[in-house]
């Protein structure tokens, strides 16, 4: 019993056994101003447990809430009931965006996360969240079948929700539509961004992974990748080469910012088998923190601009690391909507091998020095085989 050194019981349970004949069961509840004060000595770990469900509402809570693109409303609703309730400002601009702001500071981080699913809407009533031991996932209880928890992106939005509340100033911006060409962060006010230093998104299957570069274009500088090497290593991250999300597209306006994606514990995404390990999501939030800390405590001096279009191995040798890769069906519903912007500047999207290729991008008649197949002249002196995928200096 927790109760042992309190000066009064908090709860006293007696029972009597006589051979089944009577049971007396007495439970006493007292609480008295004298117990509050004493609390020390009620036991941390019971603190800690009670804190930690609280934790657990809350990422439940927002798991709760349904969401689908351009069916962000109940999201954004809850949102910004959470801002006022951490003491945050926010503005909201025409295509639902929001940006929030907690305190004061000359520089911040900013947390961003997508406010939409790929799941559909399902009667309130009907959409129940189960646990088993650290796993969440839901069912539709007018089938009773599994119906996505949407953990893509909502456990984004909680991890920003979350760590705002943990710091004194700190900044989130959360984005509609991601799900369907990042069409919130697309038309993200880039003046929200003028003082953040770092800027942050939980939003990728898996854990333990954070994205140095989205789509082969680099995410953060060598030196910052350098500056956070020992906590990618104490957190047992490893850096990879992400997909499609909104820090990606805001890599290609923010050119100066380092940002980066993780995995933040949610599995099987656009799928309706999807579940999140709240262990994960935890383990997210732990390497964030640690990494935020660091960075308002030795913010980045170098002065870095991201290229443009980076290319490197990774693009092509990261491909199973891209961000809807084993999806199952919902692949290729998703995935047409999912390049919408077809072009940029000097590159043109090709759905068949799907990468960005330059648009001065002539075939060439050479061929492939492994298969035998036929060569792309593609970027500065490098070729693309068709055939088999490998990239080779242009003879
Ligand atoms: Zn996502
Ligand atoms: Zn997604």
């Amino acid at each position: 019993m927790v109760t042992a050194k309190l000066s009064t019981p908090i709860i006293q349970c007696n029972t009597k056994y006589s051979y089944g004949r009577k049971n007396n069961i007495h439970i006493g509840l007292l609480f008295t101003a004298y117990d509050l004060v004493h609390l020390q000595y009620v036991s941390t770990r019971l603190i800690i447990n009670l804190l930690n469900h609280i934790k657990m509402i809350n990422l439940e809570k927002t798991l709760r809430v349904q969401t689908s693109s351009y069916k962000n409303k109940n999201m954004l609703r809850y949102i910004k009931k959470q801002l006022s309730s951490l003491g945050a400002s926010y503005e909201q601009d025409k295509h639902g965006n929001i940006y929030a702001t907690k305190g004061e500071a000359d520089t911040y981080v900013c947390a961003v996360a997508h406010t939409d699913t790929v799941h559909k809407l399902v009667p309130k009533a009907n959409f129940k969240i189960y646990t088993d031991k650290n796993i969440l996932f839901s069912v539709d209880t007018r089938t009773y079948k599994r119906c996505g928890i949407g953990g893509d992106d909502k456990v984004g939005v909680y991890v920003a929700l979350h760590i705002m509340s943990q710091m004194d100033a700190f900044k989130c911006a959360f984005f509609v539509d991601e799900e369907v060409g990042c069409v919130g962060s697309s038309h993200a006010d880039v003046k929200f961004f003028d003082d953040v230093i770092l800027c942050v998104q939980a939003d990728r299957k898996g854990v333990r992974e954070i994205t140095s570069s989205i789509n082969g274009t680099e995410m953060y500088s060598d030196a910052f990748g350098t500056s956070i090497a020992h906590i990618i290593k104490t957190h047992n991250f490893i850096e990879v080469n992400g997909g499609t999300t909104d820090v990606g597209e805001l890599g290609d306006k923010l050119l100066s910012i380092p940002m980066f994606n993780v995995a933040c514990g949610y599995y099987l995404p656009h799928s309706s088998d999807e579940y999140v390990n709240t262990i994960d999501v935890d383990d997210t939030i732990a390497f964030l923190r640690d990494v935020i800390d660091f960075v308002i405590a030795t913010p980045p001096t170098d002065t870095w601009t991201r290229p443009e279009y980076s290319y490197g191995n990774t693009m092509y040798g990261g491909w199973d690391a891209w961000d809807y890769g084993g999806y199952g069906k919902s692949i290729k519903k998703s995935s047409k909507n999912k390049f919408k912007r077809k072009s940029f500047d000097n590159y043109n999207w090709d759905d068949k091998r799907a990468c960005w290729v330059d648009k001065k991008e002539k075939d060439d008649k050479t061929s492939c020095q492994v298969c035998n197949g036929s060569m792309v002249d593609t970027y500065q002196g490098d070729a693309w085989c068709r055939e088999c995928g490998s990239w080779q200096q242009t003879i």
